[in-house]
């Protein structure tokens, strides 16, 4: 019996996605850390200079992040692309695209001293030309706005689809059926906006879901790129009744009848002795 595991020989994996990169996210942000949770944050580079607002359909101010109070705020979690201005990319050319994508790129790069190699498409449009776009910048992986509702990990880098929108009424059972499941390789990821905890009041609502997360050992918490990539190693992992060959450029791990395997890229290792 071979079944692939995480990390570590964790079972599933989880994290966090939010985007646009507003006040709230300090505080969220802090909540992960005590919890031990990666999250992976999408930032439009333009939109931070400036530090724009917006009204939210409750009445409360929305606040962007200014590049000064994002600096180290995010440390240790993914910061990705969101693209610089936030447009519905809908009618857009590929000139435009191109810009909206490879201009934030290079902005958070330089704000943040390290690579961005994620994108999360802003609203609810997305096509092949955004996807071509996004690989020609060199980004590793593109989010679309659309939602699996399931645990079965995304086989498509340029067509990702989270798990659950974080206001869905269905989140909870979505984290409980999580927690049981015995899918191979199961993921769960939740997608939101930091602002909607202040406008919702459910601040604590989310804090209790991710400590009751963060409880289960079972769990390998990673970023996306960290998630994208370790799948794509295990769709380069050949596995035979005779042995499994890590052709990735990561550790893979798998249970074999009972026994964790860490396999090295290039490794090799017979199974059935
Ligand atoms: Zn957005």
């Amino acid at each position: 019996m071979i079944k692939k595991l995480y990390p570590e020989g964790k079972t599933k994996a989880f994290n966090v996605t939010y985007d646009d990169g507003v006040l709230q996210d300090k505080e969220f942000v802090q909540i992960l850390n005590k919890y031990g949770i990666k999250g992976t944050f999408n930032l439009n580079s333009e939109l931070m200079k400036n530090q724009f607002a917006w009204f939210h359909d409750c009445g409360m101010v929305v606040k962007r992040l200014s590049e000064s109070d994002v600096k180290d705020l995010y440390d240790g979690h993914e910061i990705a692309s969101h693209t610089l201005t936030h447009p519905n990319m809908q009618g857009m050319s590929a000139e435009q695209i191109l810009r909206e994508m490879s201009q934030d790129k290079d902005n958070l790069e330089n704000i943040f001293g390290t690579k961005v190699l994620g994108f999360a498409v802003p609203f609810n449009y997305y096509s092949d030309l955004i996807a071509e776009c996004a690989k020609i910048v060199g980004f590793e992986y593109a989010r679309t706005s659309d939602m699996s509702g399931g645990y079965t990990p995304c086989d498509e880098e340029y067509y990702w689809k989270a798990g659950i929108f974080h206001l869905s009424s269905e989140l909870e059972s979505y984290i409980d059926v999580f927690l049981e499941t015995d899918e191979e390789l199961a993921v769960a990821q939740i997608v939101g906006h930091t602002y909607d905890f202040d406008a919702e009041r459910n601040w604590d609502q989310m804090e209790n879901l991710l400590a009751k997360v963060a409880a289960d050992e079972k769990i390998w918490f990673a970023t996306n790129l960290e998630l994208v990539r370790y799948l794509k190693a295990m769709k380069n992992t050949e596995v035979t009744d005779d042995y499994i060959q890590n052709n990735g450029k990561v550790d893979v791990w798998f249970n074999v009848n009972g026994t964790v395997h860490c396999i090295k890229p290039d490794e090799k290792v017979l199974i059935n002795e």
